[in-house]
């Protein structure tokens, strides 16, 4: 099958997070079963320059409507590991790309929309015809809705669209100015609630809601939160929308790189393991301690490894940290504030924490220090308010490391908990809570810590049924490749 897939991130060269490692996963997936995939993403000022190979121009003169005039862009081609990218480059006064950032500029809509019709334009000017276009996030929303209401009847007849929503909370919501700049025009058709209307703002169209009504099918990062995308408030707006497409609609939980994360090849820890040598873990537990300066004690290291942002349950993480010194286990923090004011109240609690020999909070982004994280602790935590899909719990699982997670979106779909899922004893892998609140954090801390001191041989039992979970992109690949296979012959 020939594949592609338009994105605004793709691991390493563009990332911003999990939405870039999906791309490059699933991308790296289906190559191997044998397809044909190719990535096509704007060309950033910011990107990973050094991890693209031979980054050449491939079509100097890709003139792309705009505004009832055109953009003349450059489309770069590169290898990234392996994969083929390529790379649109507006040349305008705009320089929508150069701006030394992701995300964050006040005309983002515009900025990702001229994305899609470049994009779109791109394949069309090239005679590329995929079988099958896979759409991320709002930013490539309207490829879809250009799709079948202009390219179509260009020439891109057979094309069918995949579109997968990885946060549902930003959407894309915007004026009407996106309908001329692209030359979708009539505003009066698309300010229509079965078409781009936002659900919310009737002043406001959506190019989430757009993706939605126009794909072929629709795809949310764990079955769990395609459920709570539907009959909870996490659809943030899109409810009623997924309703009425839910024959359409699903969810497929999100691989885990097994060649970056495996305690059996993993090149940042001093002591490599797997299942049959669990004891070795141990060794990096001794190098973690050393590292941080942590007392070398019997205590169970209980970890935070991931954003510090409102999703993750902040308050939770900070009560987590001092409920842990209390009950004689170790805590430490790894993780970078989505704002200044996150990292002052972290910060804060670092100072306040810092003498203790139990303690560490390492406020900032250390890709290498995670992975002796991972392998060095006993439990980490996820107490997240909501979890698309969260990738610290399956990490963490491989490297015999136990979750302590809030039951949301992914984390109920990989995280059974030991003493009452209805899981079998042996499938059980961690220990989960409901309640958004201290008490529900405490209630499964306490398990979890009670269990590492009276009764060491079934906290080891538990580390083992974890790290036995195939939570690699096999099956993930499978099931796109189905429903690709699906909406292709539909
Ligand atoms: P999200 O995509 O919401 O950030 P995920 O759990 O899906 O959350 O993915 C987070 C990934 O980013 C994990 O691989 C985690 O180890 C990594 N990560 C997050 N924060 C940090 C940090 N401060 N330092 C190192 N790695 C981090």
């Amino acid at each position: 099958m020939f594949i592609v897939e338009i994105a605004s991130e793709c691991a390493p060269v563009a990332k911003v997070g999990g939405l870039a490692d999906v791309v490059y996963g699933l991308t790296r997936e289906l190559s191997i079963r044998g397809n044909d995939v190719e990535i096509i993403l704007p060309k950033y000022d910011v990107m990973r320059y050094d991890q693209i190979w031979g980054l050449t121009v491939t079509y100097g003169d890709l003139l792309v409507p705009w505004y009832g005039s055109a953009i003349h862009c450059t489309v770069w081609f590169g290898f990234v590991h392996g994969h083929k990218c390529f790379f649109i480059d507006p040349h305008s006064s705009d320089n929508y790309f150069n701006r030394k950032l992701y995300y964050g500029s006040h005309d983002d809509p515009v900025r990702f929309a001229f994305f899609c019709k470049a994009a779109l334009e791109f394949l069309l000017k090239t005679n590329k015809r995929p079988n099958v276009i896979h759409c991320h996030d709002w930013q490539t929303g309207l490829v879809p809705v250009l799709l079948f209401e202009m390219y179509q009847s260009l020439g891109m007849w057979e094309q069918r669209v995949c579109f997968t929503i990885h946060n549902f909370k930003h959407q894309g919501v915007t004026g009407g100015e996106v309908l001329w700049a692209t030359g979708l025009g009539r505003p009066e058709y698309f300010f229509d609630y079965e078409k781009m209307r936002d659900n919310n703002n009737p002043f406001a169209l959506n190019f989430t809601k757009g993706a939605i009504v126009y794909s072929n099918f629709v795809t949310t990062v764990s079955p769990h939160h395609a459920w709570e995308t539907r009959f909870t408030s996490q659809g943030y707006g899109l409810e009623p929308t997924l309703e009425k497409y839910q024959g359409k609609y699903g969810g497929i939980l999100n691989g885990v790189e097994y060649d970056v994360w495996n305690p059996e090849i993993d090149r940042f820890i001093p002591a490599q393991y797997s299942k049959d040598s669990i004891e070795e873990k141990y060794r990096n537990k001794e190098a973690l301690r050393d590292r941080l300066w942590l007392n070398k004690n019997i205590k169970p290291v209980i970890s935070y490894i991931g954003r510090l942002d409102g999703q993750k349950g902040l308050d939770l993480i900070y009560h987590a940290a001092f409920f842990a010194l209390q009950r004689s286990a170790q805590f430490i923090l790894l993780g970078l504030g989505s704002n200044q004011e996150i990292n002052d109240r972290f910060g804060f609690l670092k100072n306040q924490l810092n003498d203790n020999p139990d303690c560490h909070i390492e406020i900032g982004f250390d890709e290498e220090l995670s992975h002796l994280i991972y392998a060095g602790s006993d439990m980490v935590i996820v107490p997240s308010v909501y979890e698309p899909c969260g990738l610290t719990q399956m990490i963490a699982l491989k490297y015999g490391t136990i979750p302590v997670v809030r039951s949301v979106g992914g984390l109920t779909n990989t995280v059974f908990d030991r003493d009452f899922s209805e899981k079998p004893w042996w499938e059980r892998n961690g220990y989960t809570f409901r309640d958004l609140n201290n008490q529900g954090i405490e209630s499964a801390m306490v398990r979890g810590i009670g269990l590492y001191f009276d009764f060491p041989q079934h906290f080891r039992q538990l580390m083992l049924n974890g790290m036995q979970y195939d939570f690699s992109w096999n099956h993930p690949g499978t099931h796109y490749l189905n429903i690709f296979e699906y909406i292709r012959h539909k």
